[in-house]
C-alpha cells in the first residue's frame, strides 16, 4: 500500500492507537472529554522516548544549553508582560443556526460550512485558561494555565545564568504542559487543549541574531531527520508580515505534510529582546547581561525553537504507519520504538520457554522487552510489527543443540542466527 494516498491513514492511526495501547481516549467510560487524550503502555514509552532524545540533543550532548522544570502556573503580572492577556486571541464566529463555533480565519465563505446558516461578527477569544488560586473563589487571585512554557524560561534567565556561569550566547531548555482553550480542536492529538511543548529559548547578542536563527533552523530540521522522518514530508514555511505573532520579528515552521494538508509541527521564531524588555519593564527587575570581555550590558535577543511533543509523536506515527499484502508495520526508529526486542519459545515445550525468559532476563536491564508465549510465531511477529517493535528473538529446537538463537528483522523480515552470549551486542549495535 502507498500510505500517501491513503484517505483513511488517520481513522487507522487512531484505530490502531487505542487497539495496540498506544492512546486511549480520555475519560472514555463517560463518554470521553473533547480532545483530551490518554496516552497508554506503548504511548508512553514513545512518547518518554521522543523527549529523551531531544533532551538528550539539546541539553546533555551540547556545552551551551541549560534544562529548567519551571512550574505551570506563574504570577499573573507574567501574562500581562508577555502580551498574553491582550493579545493571545483567535478570532471566533458562532453559527446563529447549528450554534457550531469557528476560527474566523477559518471560514471563506462567510456563510457556516456546516449548514451554511448565518454566521455572528468576529469576536476576539482569549486562549488561555483561568483558575483561582486559593480556598475562597472570591477573594482568591485569578492564575492562568500556562499557554506555552517559555514564559518560565524568561523570568528564570538570570537565574540560570548567574548559577550556571553561562556566557552568551547559551540556551535554557524545558519540556512540559501547556494549555489553550482551542476553538477548534481536532485532527486526533494534533490540535488539542492540553499539550506538551519542547521549547528551547537561545539567548544571542542583538545583531548577531539572523546568523542564531539560520543555524537553528538546520539543527531542528536535522533533529526530525535524525528521527527517521521523510525528508520529502518536511518543509520550512515562512511566516508572512500579517502571520508574525505580536513578539516576532522573523519566524519559520517546520511543517509536515499530514493526511490533512502541510500543517505546523515546530516554530523557529526570533524573538528580539521584546521578552525581556517587558518582563524587566513590568517586574522593575534588571533582565540584561553584562558582558565582562567587552564590559557592555545588553538586553539579548531571542531565538527560540518550539516544538509540540505530542504533534511530533502523530508525526512519527503517520511517517511509519506502513500496510504490506501480509501485516500492518509500523517503521518507527529503533531510537524511539517502545519495545526494542521481543522474545519468543517458538513452541511451549522442550525447555523453550526457559531458555526464551533467561534470554528476556538478560537483555531487560538494557532494552525494553516484551516476552510472549502465545499463539502461533507468526502471529507473535505480525503483532510486533504492528506496534514497531525492532527485532524479535525466537528460540526454537537448534537452540538447544548450539546456543543460538534466530534474531529477525522488522523491516526486512531477514532472520539471522546469533549466539545467545552475542545477542546483547548485537542488539546494542542495531539499536
Ligand atoms: P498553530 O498555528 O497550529 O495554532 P501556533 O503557531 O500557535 O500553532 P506555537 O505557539 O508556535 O504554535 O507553538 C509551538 C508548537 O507547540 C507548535 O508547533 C505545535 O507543535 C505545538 N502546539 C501548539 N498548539 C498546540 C495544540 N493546541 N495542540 C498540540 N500541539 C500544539
Amino acid at each position: 500500500m502507498n500510505n500517501k494516498t491513503d484517505n483513511n491513514l488517520m481513522d487507522k492511526i487512531v484505530s490502531l492507537c487505542k487497539r495496540r495501547g498506544y492512546i486511549f481516549q480520555s475519560s472514555e467510560i463517560y463518554g470521553g472529554i473533547n480532545s483530551c487524550w490518554d496516552y497508554g503502555p506503548l504511548g508512553v514509552e514513545l512518547k518518554n522516548n521522543i523527549k529523551r532524545f531531544w533532551w538528550e540533543s539539546m541539553t546533555r550532548l551540547r556545552d551551551d544549553i541549560e534544562g529548567i522544570d519551571a512550574s505551570i502556573l506563574m504570577h499573573p503580572k507574567v501574562w500581562e508582560a508577555s502580551g498574553h492577556i491582550k493579545s493571545f486571541s483567535d478570532p471566533l464566529v458562532d453559527c446563529k443556526k447549528c450554534k457550531q463555533r469557528f476560527r474566523a480565519n477559518e471560514i471563506n465563505s462567510g456563510v457556516c460550512p456546516e449548514c451554511s446558516g448565518e454566521l455572528t461578527d468576529v469576536r476576539q477569544f482569549n486562549l488561555m485558561f483561568k483558575s483561582h488560586m486559593g480556598p475562597v473563589e472570591e477573594e482568591a487571585s485569578l492564575v492562568y494555565l500556562r499557554p506555552e512554557t517559555a514564559q518560565g524560561i524568561y523570568v528564570n534567565f538570570s537565574n540560570v545564568q548567574l548559577t550556571s556561569r553561562k556566557k552568551i550566547p547559551f540556551g535554557i531548555a524545558q519540556i512540559g504542559k501547556a494549555f489553550r482553550n482551542e476553538i477548534t480542536p481536532g485532527n486526533f492529538i494534533f490540535r488539542t487543549r492540553e499539550f506538551e511543548q519542547m521549547e528551547m529559548q537561545y539567548f544571542v547578542k542583538p545583531g548577531t541574531d539572523e546568523e542564531w536563527m539560520e543555524k537553528w533552523m538546520n539543527v531542528r530540521m536535522e533533529w526530525y531527520l535524525a528521527l527517521g522522518i521523510n525528508k520529502d514530508k518536511l518543509r520550512f514555511h515562512q511566516h508572512s508580515h500579517e502571520e508574525l505573532a505580536h513578539y516576532a520579528r522573523a519566524a519559520y515552521d517546520i511543517q509536515y505534510n499530514f493526511p490533512f494538508g502541510w500543517q505546523e509541527l515546530e516554530g523557529i521564531h526570533n524573538r528580539t529582546d521584546f521578552d525581556l524588555k517587558k518582563h524587566s519593564e513590568y517586574s522593575g527587575k534588571e533582565m540584561g547581561y553584562y558582558d565582562d570581555v567587552t564590559k557592555e550590558r545588553f538586553i539579548p535577543y531571542i531565538i527560540e525553537t518550539s516544538a509540540g511533543c505530542d504533534r511530533t509523536l502523530l508525526v512519527c506515527l503517520i511517517d511509519a504507519y506502513d500496510e504490506e499484502e501480509e501485516r500492518v508495520v509500523l517503521r518507527l526508529s529503533p531510537k524511539i520504538a517502545p519495545i526494542k526486542v521481543a522474545i519468543f519459545p517458538l513452541v511451549k515445550r522442550d525447555g523453550m520457554p526457559d531458555i526464551a525468559r533467561n534470554i528476556t532476563g538478560m537483555l531487560r536491564p538494557h532494552f525494553k522487552v516484551f516476552y510472549d508465549e502465545d499463539g502461533t510465531v507468526g502471529r507473535r511477529y505480525r503483532r510486533q510489527d504492528e506496534i514497531g517493535t525492532p527485532l524479535a528473538v525466537t528460540v526454537d529446537s537448534d537452540t538447544l543443540k548450539d546456543e543460538t538463537v534466530t534474531l529477525r528483522d522488522r523491516d526486512s523480515m531477514k532472520q539471522e542466527r546469533v549466539k545467545i552470549s552475542e545477542l546483547r551486542e548485537k542488539i546494542g549495535k542495531i539499536i
